[in-house]
């Protein structure tokens, strides 16, 4: 009997690290704004801009802050409608609902992509676009970005699962006016919590940078260099802002730099175990698994597929066996507390939407983690554990011919 991989571990945080974590426990130094300068935060911040390739980048709490920073940042009329995509996390609504914002959703696909044809019929009336890349996925950002350009519309982009992902040549968290990524455990780079949002916009980072917490003449810790213009805009916004003391501290960032150097290697061998187990899924009539946008260059660390022709007591079946056989399949919409569920967002101001698309493909798009670190062996185990739970929910049908 095929024996299933462990897909929950994390790998272990990279030797480099150690050094300067011990550092940091000698001398206490937790807090980013201590040190006179250079302080892991703000290094961290620095590398990541250049990573990115934008002019600013800000490191928080966690990528939830990170949108509900660059919501407020925005400086949107309060009561402001922010169209949101129908299946994402629930981090993403209640960002827009803590901004005192009204997330408005549109259909998804069953390709797990915004219905682009929902996506423009919703747009009057909004003031802004928050587009969810959920597991990675990307949408037509050439689309979007051209339809909220046209009107005047900011777009920001939650990249907290796209960590490495590329869209027509550009990376995925640098289209829209900010982008928002994740450092909890199950993403790309793992420190148990953090997040960061980056920018090339001036004013944005420094109403974003003093709401999450740079009281007082703190915000100068935040100009490795001299910038006139960010200089500005902090003297425009100091003491305007309420602070939501959503910081980093110094050794969450000890964890993220030393995994900076590995997200490469992370991406190239997540892709590869997708695309495995992909071939493998999509060959069987039962499982469809939907393909790469035309000029998508993804980084999954885990992989969705969608069920053909399964009944709900069939799907349910389906996930009991491959359960039983160690591969824990989760079905978007067949769980009552799921939290991709739109449903289950029961703090939606004006009740649940109707998204009769979006929850159709929920009752049958499966996810199953897949992290870089497993083996070929590993992800054919999970392969063949997937076929083998659907061959005998199928086969099943046949022996009783129901
Ligand atoms: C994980 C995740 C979030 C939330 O990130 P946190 O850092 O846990 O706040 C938001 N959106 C998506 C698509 C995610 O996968």
């Amino acid at each position: 009997m095929t024996q299933a991989p462990n897909v929950h571990d994390a790998e272990p945080i990279p030797e480099a690290a150690r050094a300067e974590i011990d550092r940091l426990l000698s001398s206490g130094d937790l807090f980013r704004y201590t040190a006179p300068q250079d302080a892991p935060v703000a290094l961290l911040e620095r590398e990541f801009a250049a990573e990115m390739g934008t002019a600013y980048a800000l490191a928080v709490s966690s990528c939830s802050a990170a949108l509900f920073l660059s919501l407020k940042a925005l400086d949107l009329p309060r009561g402001g409608r922010v169209l949101i995509p129908g299946f994402t996390f629930a981090a993403v609504p209640s960002s827009v609902v803590h901004a005192d914002l009204v997330p408005v959703l549109c259909e998804v696909g069953e390709d797990y992509r915004i219905d682009l044809a929902d996506f423009e019929a919703r747009l009057d009336g909004v003031d802004a676009v928050l587009v969810s890349h959920m597991r990675g996925h990307t949408s037509d950002m050439d689309a979007i970005m051209a339809l909220a350009e046209a009107r005047g519309l900011p777009v920001v982009e939650d990249a907290a699962h796209s960590l490495g992902t590329i869209w027509r040549g550009r990376k995925i968290g640098t289209l829209g006016r900010v982008g928002c990524f994740s450092f909890q455990s199950y993403k790309m780079v793992n420190a148990g919590e953090g997040g960061i949002l980056v920018t090339d916009d001036a004013d944005l980072v420094a109403r974003a940078v003093i709401m999450s917490g740079a009281y007082e003449h703190n915000w100068a810790k935040h100009m490795a260099a001299p910038d006139a213009a960010l200089e500005a805009a902090f003297a425009r916004w100091q003491n305007r802002l309420p602070l939501y003391n959503l910081r980093l501290n110094n050794l969450s960032a000890a964890i993220i730099r030393a995994q900076l150097p590995e997200i490469a290697r992370r991406v190239q061998a997540g892709r590869a175990n997708h695309d495995r187990v992909a071939a493998r899924l999509d060959a069987s009539p039962w499982l469809s698994v939907p393909e790469a946008l035309v000029g998508e260059e993804r980084a999954p660390d885990s992989i969705q597929f969608n069920l053909v022709g399964l009944g709900d007591a069939e799907t349910r079946d389906f996930a009991a066996i491959a359960a039983a056989r160690g591969v824990k399949v989760q079905i978007f919409g067949q769980s009552a507390d799921n939290a991709r569920a739109f449903w289950n967002w029961g703090f939606l101001p004006g009740g649940t939407p109707d998204l009769p698309r979006t929850r159709a493909m929920l009752m049958r798009a499966c996810d199953v983690r897949l992290p870089a670190r497993l083996s070929r062996a590993d992800c054919d185990a999970v392969a063949d554990i997937v076929i083998g739970a659907v061959s005998e929910v199928i086969g099943a049908r046949r022996a009783y011919g129901t």
